[in-house]
């Protein structure tokens, strides 16, 4: 087996990614290169086998299992954008609730001030009168 020191992306021309030219000349290669020949096969090979696990590892059960989990997961988001519109009013309705009961709090409390203040007013005048008045 002669020593072949071209390098070649054995991965890319079984997924079929190298370009036309660049495929053309590893097939080209490949007629007079035995070296490139096996590693291509044991390659394949090697993959092959990750397909066969891959098959074998999804069992029906997890099969099944997964596409229910996929299938709950697509529920569960119809139903949130069903509820949607309604979740966003709600929200929206407790933040105008919030805001009427918070402005209500405040004009309340600006309105005792305002009567305490006008109350302090009398109270002056009421004094300054009756001091007046004595004398
Ligand atoms: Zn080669």
């Amino acid at each position: 087996m002669k020593d072949c020191t071209r390098k070649y992306s054995y991965f890319a021309y079984l997924e079929g990614t190298l370009t036309d030219s660049e495929r053309e000349a590893f097939e080209l290669h490949l007629l007079d290169c035995e070296r490139c020949r096996e590693n291509l096969i044991q390659i394949q090979n090697f993959l092959d086998n990750i397909e066969k696990h891959k098959a074998l590892k999804a069992s029906p059960y997890t099969f099944t299992n997964v596409m229910g989990r996929i299938e709950q997961n697509r529920r569960a988001e119809i139903r949130y954008r069903k509820w949607q519109p309604a979740i966003i009013g709600l929200v929206g309705v407790v933040a105008i609730l919030t805001g009427i009961l918070l402005g209500n709090y405040f004009f309340k409390n600006t309105a005792q001030l305002t009567s305490y203040l006008n109350l302090n007013e009398t109270y002056h005048e009421v004094i300054e009168l009756s001091l007046l008045d004595n004398n």
